[in-house]
């Protein structure tokens, strides 16, 4: 059988006394795929167990009885990897509250540290072709360390919080480390198209990775995106309703709340769910409504992360309001407030949200808010009438709800007055709409959408476990040549990428290179860039070695040193025109601008906006295909460019011409980064050694990750050469 391998910051049990399994939560919406897969789950067990002989019984108990293994973490790193990282700069952050993020480096280290111990748990039991499912954002940098160990499994992660805006996500000191630890993942999911859409914006722009809609290229592999809006879990709220303590229990409320009209709220006390908005949208009510006896507002308000200041402050906060609305508006027949701060049992809860009238969902910002879903489940009479924020992910869906504004009192106010006055037919049609979906897109539906997508994906490896080893294969080929010729393209190959090509020149390393193989008689070097002739001049004149400026366009030989045209006679009438269309779109799309050579014409976007940048690449794109496909040039979107050029630009047919007849080599290494050096690597002729550098889809057999690797091993070959 499959295997699924949970985990999760918590495992789904609590340790007391005797070990109880939590219900609820992904538990119960893994139930659904239970029977098809084997499940292992893996977390914290929420208590500090030490000792070996203590952890090796509590590891044995649990994985027996509750297929659990547990991940033991001491005080000191709950401490920094949970209540510092987690919840006082991550959680603030994916809540658009990047003023609350504290920050001490401890916190990063330990969570750094927990998260390789959750990696290291999982890859002990893991299997080949095992589905890994990480969730949650105490966890984002597990991915990558599965990813990295090499091991082939089916990773997924889920975000069960909100995804922020690129502005605010880039806000966060471990922004880019925290993405490159999701996209070891072959398949994250979010709860709405809003959140994936912030991730992949944010990777794009933090990270410099190529996107699609739904996939991130990234360390040459794909990570998929997917919206999995998660759902309430609807069955265990049925049973309990066909309960006959349910029954007794909503019997008691309704006597309670007799001839009021009761209106609900229950949150985690907590600063994204916009308590004290929602407390100010009641005093407006209550202050404009004659009948100050007849209505009831009901907070549930669970206690949470009460170590962390702001939820401390926030809580005060609340009462101390809660306190002067009931001063002000509490007859001596009702308190119109009554604030619970409490987790309730599950029969209550499900008791006051089947009676509730009203349920008042406010958050500021929410991941999905199960409340609301739960609110509706409960109501099999279509009996009630749902408010939620337009900031919660449910509102992507739950539609027939009244979708309010928190941030807008006024609008809150009368939103209220009219679920107040709502016909009882306009209800029942609301309400039925809204039940249907909670139904039918329930906890379990979520947990199988998310499985089977994952189990649909193609392993592939990180870049470090792709590799052949190219140094031993290439000194055979190279010890077994007569006299070789080496084609070296330059930047991104010989030398990394700079953001000004200008200060990309040769250095030491380079330079001891280039001064050997000039020295061996027994390979010919070729310098073949797209730079131009004064550029190579500029780096390369006094080494007796080939340069081949422009792609393939001219060329300097080492016995004359004096350039060369590879065609006499090119065309370039195309220049003029393109060079007009190039200019208006460097005047429209900020930070592009036009780099100008004999042979061509290059757009430079990579310094404007990423998205934009590839919108108005795109379009000159199709321009150019239908305005230039008579003419004797190339259009190409390589890297954050579009390059026009001649023709007789190419870097294939260069290498043609001078590697020529068999009798000249009998060996020809090539090496390039780019789409340009691709023309060499479609040569077919099997004296051909072809590497390319970085990742991406290429022709070439070999790949190398970095210029210094490839420094490194180009020096190492030719020591032995003549
Ligand atoms: N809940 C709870 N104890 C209570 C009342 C509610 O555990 O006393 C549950 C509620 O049933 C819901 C969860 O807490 O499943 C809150 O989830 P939600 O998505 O609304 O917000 P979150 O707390 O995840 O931010």
């Amino acid at each position: 059988m499959e295997r699924i391998i949970n985990a999760a910051n918590r495992l789904p049990i609590t340790i007391g006394k005797k070990i109880t399994v939590s219900s609820g939560g992904i538990v119960s919406a893994l139930e659904g795929v239970r029977g098809d897969y084997e499940m292992i789950w893996l977390g914290w067990p929420g208590a500090a167990i030490t000792g070996r002989k203590n952890q090796q019984h509590t590891k044995n108990l649990l994985f027996k009885d509750y297929g659990c293994l547990p991940v033991f973490l001491s005080d000191q790193e709950i401490d920094g990897y949970y209540h510092g990282f987690s919840n006082s700069s991550l959680w603030p952050i994916l809540h658009y509250r990047p003023y609350y993020i504290k920050h001490q480096s401890q916190w990063w280290e330990q969570y750094k540290t927990v998260n390789q111990k959750f990696a290291d748990a999982i890859l002990k039991v893991a299997k080949t072709g095992d589905l890994v499912w990480v969730h949650d954002y105490q966890l984002m940098l597990v991915p990558e360390m599965l990813k990295q160990s090499g091991k082939k499994l089916k990773i997924g992660f889920f975000l069960h919080t909100p995804f922020p805006s690129y502005e605010v996500f880039r806000c966060h000191p471990q922004r880019k480390e925290l993405l490159t630890g999701m996209l070891g993942a072959d398949l994250i999911g979010f709860h709405t198209f809003g959140y994936l859409r912030h991730f992949r914006s944010s990777a794009m722009r933090l990270l410099g990775v190529e996107c699609e809609t739904m996939v991130v290229n990234s360390d040459g592999r794909k990570c998929r995106l997917g919206v999995f809006p998660i759902g309430a879990d609807v069955q265990s709220f049925e049973r309990e309703m066909d309960t006959a303590k349910f029954n007794k229990k909503r019997d008691e409320f309704i006597n309670i709340f007799k001839g009021k009209t009761m209106v609900l709220s229950v949150e985690r006390l907590d600063y994204s769910k916009g308590i004290m908005q929602k407390l100010k949208a009641i005093d407006c009510f209550l202050e404009k409504r004659e009948n100050k006896n007849n209505i009831v507002f009901i907070f549930i308000n669970i206690p949470s992360r009460e170590q962390v200041p702001e939820y401390h402050q926030l809580r005060q906060e609340i009462e101390s309001f809660v306190g002067r609305l009931n001063g002000k508006y509490a007859t001596v027949k009702n308190t119109p407030v009554h604030f619970i701060y409490q987790s309730l049992e599950f029969t209550e809860l499900c008791a006051l949200y089947n009676i509730a009238d009203i349920a008042m969902v406010t958050p500021l910002i929410d991941g999905m808010n199960l409340v609301a879903k739960e609110y509706v489940a409960c109501k099999p009479d279509y009996k009630g009438v749902l408010l939620l924020s337009e900031f919660a992910g449910a509102a992507n869906e739950l539609f027939q709800a009244f979708i309010i504004n928190p941030y807008d009192i006024e609008s809150m106010v009368q939103t209220l007055e009219a679920a107040m006055t709502l016909e009882a037919d306009d209800m029942k049609r609301r309400m039925k709409g809204l039940y249907e979906r909670v139904v039918q897109f329930d906890a379990k539906y979520w947990a199988k959408s998310f499985i089977n997508e994952l189990n649909k994906v193609e392993i592939m490896q990180a870049a470090s476990h792709r590799k052949v080893n190219v140094l031993q294969e290439l000194s055979e080929k190279l010890n077994n040549s007569r006299k070789a010729a080496f084609f070296l393209d330059y930047d991104g190959t010989l030398c990394e990428i700079r953001d000004d090509p200008d200060k990309a020149g040769p250095d030491k390393n380079l330079k001891n290179l280039l001064e050997q193989l000039e020295s061996k008689k027994s390979i010919d070097t070729y310098l073949i860039s797209g730079r131009t002739e004064k550029d190579l001049d500029k780096w390369f004149e006094k080494y007796d070695i080939t340069l081949i400026a422009e792609h393939g366009f001219s060329y300097r030989s080492p016995e004359t040193h004096r350039w060369k045209r590879l065609i006499r006679n090119a065309d370039l009438s195309w220049k003029k025109s393109v060079r007009e269309i190039l200019q208006q779109h460097v005047g429209t799309t900020q930070g592009s601008f036009i780099e100008e050579k004999v042979s061509s014409l290059t757009w430079h976007y990579r310094k404007a906006d990423p998205e934009f940048g590839l919108i108005n690449a795109q379009q000159l794109m199709s321009l150019f295909m239908e305005m230039l496909s008579n003419m004797p040039v190339e259009v190409h979107h390589g890297k954050k460019i579009i390059e026009v050029k001649s023709i007789h630009a190419n870097k294939g047919t260069a290498l043609m011409k001078f590697a020529g007849g068999k009798s000249r080599y009998d060996f020809v290494l090539c090496a390039g980064d780019d789409q340009t050096d691709e023309n060499m690597f479609k040569v077919n002729d099997s004296r051909l050694f072809k590497i390319k550098l970085g990742q991406g889809p290429t022709e070439a057999r070999y790949n190398v990750d970095s210029p210094k690797e490839f420094l490194n091993i180009l020096s190492r070959i030719i020591a032995k050469r003549k």
